[in-house]
């Protein structure tokens, strides 16, 4: 399995040289090249965040606090907006037991020309925390979205957007997508002005060099702009697992922080790969991801929310307050 792994990894650091250099070879096939997202620093980030000193980031721990530490210093040295004082806003959680607990979000901006109309990017940052003794590193789950808003969050401070950006570090989605359900019930701004929520969740383990874009089902109009992102992309991009036609447990809908967006009403599109061995298990860790293929999925998502932004407004139609 090793040697299968590091073949790999050689293999697609090779596609990727090729990949590099082949407009020179080919002029048939002319490709715009993707927005540069600074992967050297998406690749340490995914590290810090799923190391072991983060304690598998469960919400209301140390880990947690040292996750969020490391979002709010990186935000703050971008210069982005905060949406709460110090970028964080706290929520209450009452959980099954009847006890409660508070789970803190993460919330920034960075205003566009336009602020009629905002684009939310978000992922949850916490995890299961550690458990008998062994940390779940969440390295897949979601050490790798939330890597890639943060550094989507500092690709946009340097370059404004056409429309403002909120990026959302949610908390508490492991039990039971708490942080993005507190951020529609009191939105930082009216929840007509959201035209969309991006949602990355498991970002990182494309296994099969395959990952799925779900919500052009329900919101048809995304369906162009993620095909030609998919054109365009280094992975496979395919779009599903937003309907029940292969089964409730096939619809990905509820099974992340779009969910709450869902069910207020916000359009959405959801980022993220099939269930793997280590999903949920301690051995979904760093050690596992093979770089260029994370790489590829981040490059190939900030090209969908650089379309998004700029046709936002022949795209995503206006929505009245509810
Ligand atoms: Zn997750």
């Amino acid at each position: 399995m090793i040697m299968n792994r590091h073949l790999a990894v050689v293999v697609a650091a090779l596609v990727a040289a090729f990949l590099a250099f082949a407009p020179c070879a080919g002029a048939q096939r002319v490709v715009r090249p993707l927005p540069a997202i600074d992967s050297a620093s998406l690749w340490n980030t995914l590290g810090a965040l799923s190391a072991d000193s983060m304690e598998g980031r469960r919400m209301g721990t140390r880990g947690s606090a040292a996750a969020r530490a490391l979002l709010v210093r990186r935000l703050a040295g971008a210069g982005l907006v905060p949406l709460a004082p110090g970028y964080v806003r706290s929520f209450e959680v009452k959980m099954r037991d009847t006890s409660v607990h508070e789970g803190v979000n993460v919330l920034a901006m960075v205003r566009g020309a336009d602020t009629s109309r905002v684009i939310v990017v978000s992922a949850h940052y916490d995890h299961l925390g550690v458990r008998d003794g062994q940390v779940f590193h969440g390295a897949d789950d979601n050490a790798s979205g939330t890597a890639a808003v943060l550094t989507l969050a500092e690709s946009y401070a340097r370059h404004a957007p056409r429309h403002s950006m909120i990026f959302a570090f949610f908390d508490g989605e492991e039990s039971g997508l708490r942080g993005a359900r507190a951020f529609v019930a009191a939105p930082p701004l009216p929840l007509a002005r959201v035209a969309a929520d991006v949602n990355l969740d498991m970002v990182a383990r494309l296994d099969k060099n395959e990952i799925y874009a779900a919500g052009a089902s329900p919101y048809p109009f995304f369906k162009p702009l993620l095909e030609a992102t998919a054109a365009v992309s280094p992975v496979k991009l395919i779009l599903g697992h937003d309907t029940d036609a292969r089964g409730p447990r096939e619809n990905w809908i509820q099974q992340s922080d779009q969910g709450a967006f869902y069910a207020a009403g916000v359009p959405f599109v959801y980022f993220g790969v099939e269930d793997h061995p280590d999903y949920h298990r301690p051995t979904d860790d760093f050690a596992k991801v093979n770089a260029a293929r994370y790489v590829g999925a981040v490059r190939t998502i900030a090209e969908f929310v650089r379309r998004l932004d700029q046709s936002l407004d022949s795209v995503v139609p206006a929505r009245t307050a509810r």
